[in-house]
């Protein structure tokens, strides 16, 4: 049996933790049996556990989770709680698919929205909006095209000049950038603690216990270093890296990327700017460009660096690396603001596919996934999961149709033509994002 790889990053996250910081679980130390076992304590996981418990308080529902909740991609991203698509397109069928998309996001942000206030997590939820900009002068094909997609979505926008963002932003970096208000500011560590702090009580989370496989027979098995657990359902909650764990051809390819946050600015600091408020910024180029954010405790967080990362794995030295091209890139965008250090860079695995469709529904007879978040999850892969419990147990949910209408992930090629295919269009978007940082 082929063991599988699990997610690791050396380095440690820097978002400030909160009230519901991290209380490991223990491992599983015993053969045991579930209802349901779900693979992976992130956005994913936790949405599909409390919806199902939800639906049948009876069910006695096991997560197993590799590391912590603490270390996964979903407490180590930016903290951009997405309401709309970042791709639209304009032909009909691809306005269908992104007002689909665009109800799921929505109602993924309702449901942590619902959670949040029911349970009082402290999270820094921040309904700010954000700006959608870029730094070549000259050139505002990529910024026009999004503005005519918001249109025909009827979404409002608003343009800025560099002046205009400077006021905003306290850097003149950017050209032009599009403000839309449909999108929530978070720090993600806090949120996710918080959602796996409340899961309701017929759920039970087992963290340090990485899944190595599974075998089927009768029941599914899965396999812990430890302990067994015997199940007749498995959801596979574990993103970019299911190809692991899913029986038959992978549909997701495993990325990684990287963030670094700096120290809070001083009084003194802050008084060379604009007054500002939290903020956050996309970049038109999401793979060479570079997330910005301003946060609440006056830091700036930059994302920024995508590598493949097939397995999981991410080691100091490309941590350093991208230390040192998030450091150059601040000084660039923050000139005046040479002596503010950058105190921690981390990376975290984000999934892949090849036609941008989510992986998502039944693998087999004893499995199902939600997967494929294409480098965006907090609201995707929270209503992807929940719509996967309704799924699963047959209850009526009108977003299921919205969810089916996004398509199915392509099916990935083997490696080496999967490495080579990566590393190809990676050098694309670098190229073509040349110009933004
Ligand atoms: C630096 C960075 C910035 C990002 N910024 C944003 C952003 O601003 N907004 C946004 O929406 N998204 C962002 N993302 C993407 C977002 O974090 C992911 O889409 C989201 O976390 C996916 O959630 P998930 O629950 O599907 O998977 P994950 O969060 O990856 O959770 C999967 C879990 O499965 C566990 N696991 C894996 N294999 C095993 C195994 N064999 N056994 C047991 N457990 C296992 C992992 O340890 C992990 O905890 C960013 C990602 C990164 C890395």
């Amino acid at each position: 049996m082929r063991y599988a790889s699990i997610p690791f990053n050396h380095n440690q996250s820097g978002w400030p933790a909160g009230e519901h910081s991290f209380s490991p679980q223990p491992a599983l130390q015993s053969d045991i049996t579930a209802d349901w076992v779900i693979v992976g304590a992130g956005f994913a996981g936790v949405a599909f556990a409390r919806r199902l418990a939800e639906i049948n308080p009876k069910l006695k529902i096991i997560i197993v989770e590799a590391h912590s909740t603490q270390q996964s991609a979903s407490a180590r991203n930016s903290g951009f709680v997405i309401g709309l698509p970042h791709n639209i397109g304009s032909s009909t069928a691809e306005l269908k698919k992104a007002n689909a998309y665009r109800n799921l996001l929505q109602e993924g942000i309702r449901q942590l929205e619902q959670v949040i206030s029911r349970h009082h997590l402290q999270c820094d939820w921040e309904r700010v909006g954000k700006y959608h900009c870029q730094a070549e002068p000259g050139n505002d094909a990529l910024l026009k095209e999004y503005a005519s997609h918001l249109d025909l979505m009827n979404e409002p926008w608003q343009m800025s000049d560099s002046e205009e963002l400077y006021q905003k932003l306290g850097t003149r970096f950017y050209s032009k950038g599009i403000y839309t208000p449909g999108c929530v500011l978070v720090n993600p560590a806090q949120l996710i603690a918080g959602l796996n702090a409340c899961l309701p009580e017929n759920v039970q989370r087992f963290d340090n216990t990485p899944v190595l496989g599974i075998r089927y027979g009768s029941m599914a098995e899965v396999l812990t270093p430890f302990g067994v657990i015997k199940t007749p359902k498995v959801m596979l909650a574990t993103n970019a890296l299911s190809p692991e764990l899913r029986p038959g051809l992978s549909r997701q390819a495993a990325m990684a990327t990287f963030a670094s946050i700096t120290d809070p600015l001083t009084d003194e600091q802050l008084a060379t700017l604009p007054p500002m408020q939290s903020w956050g910024l996309t970049p038109v180029n999401a793979i060479a460009g570079a997330t910005f954010r301003f946060t609440s405790d006056r830091r700036f967080l930059i994302r920024q660096h995508v590598i493949p990362a097939l397995r999981g794995q991410v080691n100091a030295a490309r941590t350093y690396e991208a230390t040192q091209l998030h450091e150059h890139l601040f000084k660039k965008v923050y000139p005046t603001l040479s002596n503010v250090k950058i105190t921690h860079t981390w990376s975290g695995t984000i999934s892949v596919t090849r036609n941008g469709a989510p992986e998502w529904g039944m693998l087999n007879k004893f499995l199902c996934t939600a997967g494929g978040c294409n480098g965006a999850g907090i609201s995707k892969q929270t209503v992807a999961g929940t719509l996967l419990a309704d799924f699963m147990m047959k209850q009526d949910n009108p977003h299921i149709a919205d969810m089916l209408s996004l398509g199915k992930a392509n099916v990935m090629p083997p490696s080496p033509a999967l490495d080579i295919g990566i590393a190809l269009s990676l050098m694309k978007e670098r190229y073509l994002g040349r110009k933004e940082i």
